[in-house]
C-alpha cells in the first residue's frame, strides 16, 4: 500500500516555496535598482536572502523526486534533505550575526553569543547526517512510507529562535523602540506559522516562514525610499553613494540644483517642476541618480567613465535648462563639477556646495575650480574654530574682538553711543570679518554663544570707560532673530550685564525684523520683557528686506537704523528721495528716533540731516575700531550735560 507516500506528499504542496523563490528574485531585483547602503549588514542580508533561496530549492526538488523515485533508491533525496536543512540553519546562524553586527555588541558580549550560536550550527548539522546515514533519523522504507526518527530539525529551530529572541531582548536599548517592535511582532508571526503547521501536519511552509523576517529586514533597514514623483533619494543615500566610489576609484559628475523659493519648510518643487527634473535626470547622463538634499535643492551624480562624452552632455544639460528657465521665471542657483578627492574623503559635498551658492549671485551657474576649495577648507577652518569658541564658553577668549562705531548724536554735535560689531582673531588665518561667520555661526546654532562674548566684552568696555569719568550713554550690541527662539536668552543678557555691574540702560540691543509669524510673536515678548529692565532697542537694517510696518508699529522699539541702501537711494533721484525723507517723518512723528547708517561724507551728512536724522554712522565719523579706543570719541562726563542730554534724549514715547 502506498498510504506513507500519500500522507507525506498530501501534506507538502509546492506553493510555498515557489513563492518564496518569487520573493527572493524580487528582493534581488529590488536591492539592484534601489541603491542601498553597502555596509556589512547589506552583505549579511544578501547572503541570508541566498540561503532562502538555496533552501526553498532544495525543499522543492526533495519532495519533487520523492514523489517521483519508485525503484527505492534515496540517496538522492537524503542528501537534498540535509542540504535542505543545512541552508536553513545558515540562514539562522546569518541572523543571529546580522543581529549582533546591527546592535553594535561589544566584544565580550559578541563572542559568547556566536560560539553558542556555531556550537549549535555545527552541532544540529552534523547530528543531522550522522542519523540520516545511520539510518537513525528520517528514513524512507522501500514501499515509500516514511520514518520520522529523532527531528533535529525542530531541535535546532527552537535553539537558534531563543538565541535570537535573548539577544533581542536582552539589548533592546540598543536599536530605536520602532524597529525591534517591528522585528519582536515579525518573529512571532514566524513562530506561530510553524506551530500552525505543526498542528495541521504541514510541511509547506517551513521557509516560508523564514521570509518574513527577511522582508521586514529589507524594509525596516535597508530600504531607501525613492521620491517617486521626483526620482529622487534622500541625502543619507548620497553620502553612501559618494563613499562607496570614492573607495572603488570612479570618477563622478556632480550637478546641483537649487530653488531658494521651493525650499522653506513645507515647500518643496511644484509638480510641474518636479516632472521637469525628473526628465532632465533621465535624459542627458546614461546611469545619472537624483539625490534630494532639501525641499528644494536636489544633487545628480554620474560615473564619468559612463559618460565619455560628459563635457558634450553638459552643455546640453545647460542649454536645455534656459528654455525651462524661461517658461518658470523661477530664481536658482546651479553648480557644476567634479568629485574632488578632498571633498569626497570627507563626503562633505552638500556643505561644499552650500558654500559656494553663499557667494554665487541668484540666477547664475557655478563651475567648481580648486579655488573654491581653498575657500571651502577656510569656511571649515572658521566654523571649527566658532564651533570650539561656543564650547569653551569664555567670555574672555581672545579670539573674539569686541570692535566699536561710534554714533554721531546730531543735536550735541558730539558722541555719546556706539555700535559694537564682532570680529574674530583666529589662529594662522589673522582677523575675520562678520560676513564670514556670522551666517555661519547662526546656521550652526553658535551664535548666542558669541554675543554673550561679545555682550560681555563690551560691559567691560562700558566699565573701563566710566571708569575713566567718560560720558557713555550706551553701546548697542547686535543680536540674531534666531536666538531670542532661546528660553534662556533674556536671563543670559541680563545676568551678562548685571556681574559686569554697570548700569542696565548701558547696553542697548539691535536687531532685524522677524521673517515669520512665530518668530515675531517671540520677539515682541523679550522686547516687552527686556525693555522694562531699561534695555533700549534699535531695529537694524530698516530698508532692507520687505518691511511690514504694521509689525514693527507693534513692537517697541526706540530708534530705527535707516540701512546705508536708503542714504544711497535718496541721492540717487527726487522720487526715492521723497520716499526716505517721508518714512523718517513719519518715524519721527511717531516719536522714533532715525539713525542713519552708512554716512561716508558730508553729502549724506546734510542730506540725513535734513531727513529727520537723531543719529548718523558711518566711515565719515569713524570706521569700525577697537571698542577701547572709543575714549577718543566720548567726552568726559559732566553733571550739565548729562542733565541737558535728558532734554534731548531720544526716549521712545510712542505718541500713538
Ligand atoms: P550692521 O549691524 O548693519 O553693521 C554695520 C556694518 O556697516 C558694519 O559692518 C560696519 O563696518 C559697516 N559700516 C559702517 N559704516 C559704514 C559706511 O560708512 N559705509 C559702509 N559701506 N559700511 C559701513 P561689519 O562690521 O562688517 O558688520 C557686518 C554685519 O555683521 C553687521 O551689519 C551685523 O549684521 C553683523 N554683525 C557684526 N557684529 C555682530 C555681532 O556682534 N553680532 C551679530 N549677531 N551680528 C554682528
Ligand atoms: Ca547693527
Ligand atoms: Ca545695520
Amino acid at each position: 500500500m502506498q498510504t506513507g507516500e500519500q500522507m507525506f506528499f498530501d501534506n507538502y504542496t509546492p506553493a510555498a516555496d515557489i513563492t518564496v523563490i518569487a520573493v527572493c528574485f524580487v528582493i534581488f531585483i529590488l536591492v539592484m535598482t534601489s541603491y542601498m547602503k553597502k555596509n556589512t549588514s547589506f552583505y549579511i542580508f544578501i547572503n541570508i536572502v541566498g540561503f532562502l533561496l538555496l533552501a526553498a530549492f532544495c525543499d522543492l526538488f526533495y519532495h519533487y523526486r520523492y514523489t517521483r523515485i519508485t525503484d527505492g533508491s534515496y540517496t538522492s533525496i537524503y542528501v537534498l534533505r540535509c542540504f535542505y536543512h543545512a541552508f536553513l540553519f545558515s540562514n539562522m546562524l546569518l541572523f543571529v550575526v546580522y543581529i549582533v553586527n546591527l546592535l553594535h555588541l561589544e566584544k565580550f558580549r559578541k563572542v559568547p553569543i556566536l560560539v553558542t550560536s556555531g556550537i549549535i550550527y555545527i552541532v544540529v548539522i552534523s547530528v543531522d547526517i550522522v542519523t540520516t546515514v545511520s539510518g537513525k533519523g528520517f528514513r524512507l522504507n522501500k514501499d515509500g512510507t516514511h520514518v520520522s526518527g529523532l527531528n533535529i530539525f525542530l531541535f535546532g529551530y527552537l535553539a537558534f529562535t531563543i538565541v535570537i529572541v535573548t539577544v533581542l531582548i536582552r539589548f533592546r536599548d540598543r536599536l530605536y523602540k520602532r524597529i525591534m517592535y517591528a522585528l519582536y511582532g515579525t518573529i512571532a508571526v514566524s513562530v506561530m506559522i510553524h506551530v500552525m503547521q505543526g498542528i495541521h501536519s504541514q510541511s509547506s511552509f517551513t521557509v516560508a516562514s523564514f521570509m518574513f523576517l527577511v522582508i521586514a529586514i529589507l524594509y525596516l533597514l535597508h530600504s531607501n525610499p525613492y521620491n517617486a514623483e521626483l526620482g529622487a533619494i534622500d541625502i543619507k543615500t548620497l553620502e553612501d553613494t559618494i563613499n562607496y566610489n570614492y573607495k572603488k576609484k570612479n570618477e563622478l559628475l556632480i550637478m546641483s540644483l537649487y530653488l531658494p523659493d521651493c525650499d522653506a519648510e513645507g515647500k518643496g518643487f511644484p509638480k510641474k517642476i518636479q516632472d521637469v527634473i525628473r526628465h532632465f535626470a533621465e535624459v542627458f547622463f546614461k546611469g545619472a541618480v537624483l539625490f534630494q538634499v532639501s525641499n528644494g535643492h536636489v544633487i545628480l551624480v554620474a560615473k564619468k567613465k559612463l559618460n565619455p562624452d560628459h563635457e558634450n552632455r553638459k552643455n546640453k544639460i545647460i542649454n536645455a535648462f534656459y528654455p525651462e528657465y524661461e517658461k518658470f521665471q523661477m530664481d536658482y542657483k546651479i553648480v557644476m563639477g567634479e568629485s574632488i578627492d578632498e571633498i569626497s574623503r570627507k563626503n562633505e559635498y552638500v556643505s561644499f556646495i552650500r558654500n559656494i551658492h553663499r557667494k554665487m549671485p541668484m540666477n547664475t551657474m557655478h563651475m567648481v575650480t580648486y579655488d573654491d576649495v581653498t575657500e571651502f577648507n577656510r569656511y571649515e577652518f572658521i566654523l571649527n574654530e566658532v564651533a570650539d569658541i561656543a564650547k569653551k564658553q569664555d567670555p574672555d577668549d581672545p579670539r573674539v574682538l569686541a570692535y566699536c562705531q561710534p554714533v554721531y548724536h546730531i543735536k550735541r554735535g558730539a558722541y555719546n553711543t556706539a555700535e559694537a560689531l564682532m570680529r574674530l582673531e583666529l589662529p594662522k588665518i589673522g582677523m575675520v570679518f562678520p560676513d564670514q561667520f556670522i551666517p555661519l555661526a547662526e546656521e550652526n546654532g553658535y551664535i548666542h554663544e558669541l554675543t554673550k562674548i561679545i555682550l560681555h566684552k563690551t560691559c567691560m568696555a562700558i566699565k573701563s570707560l566710566i571708569g575713566e569719568n567718560l560720558w557713555v550713554k550706551r553701546i548697542s550690541v547686535n543680536v540674531s532673530v534666531l536666538e531670542l527662539r532661546e528660553n534662556s536668552f533674556a536671563d543670559d543678557i541680563c545676568g551678562i550685564i548685571e556681574k559686569s555691574g554697570i548700569p542696565v540702560e548701558k547696553i542697548a540691543i539691535e536687531i532685524t525684523e522677524s521673517q515669520t509669524e512665530s518668530d515675531f510673536m517671540i520677539m515682541k515678548d523679550t522686547i516687552e520683557n527686556l525693555k522694562e529692565k531699561g534695555i533700549k532697542f534699535y531695529l537694524d537694517d530698516f530698508g532692507t528686506g520687505y518691511s511690514n510696518m504694521e509689525r514693527i508699529m507693534e513692537l517697541p522699539f526706540d530708534i530705527i537704523k535707516f540701512d546705508r541702501s536708503l542714504v544711497i537711494a535718496s541721492s540717487q533721484d527726487e522720487r526715492s528721495g521723497k520716499m526716505v525723507a517721508g518714512l523718517a517723518g513719519m518715524f519721527k512723528e511717531l516719536g522714533y528716533s532715525v539713525l542713519y547708517e552708512g554716512v561716508e561724507n558730508e553729502n549724506d551728512e546734510i542730506r540725513c540731516t535734513e531727513m529727520s536724522a537723531f543719529y548718523l554712522q558711518g566711515y565719515k565719523y569713524s570706521r569700525p575700531i577697537p571698542i577701547g579706543e572709543l575714549r577718543r570719541f566720548f567726552s568726559p562726563y559732566q553733571k550739565e550735560l548729562a542733565a541737558s542730554e535728558e532734554e534731548i534724549s531720544d526716549d521712545h514715547n510712542h505718541k500713538l
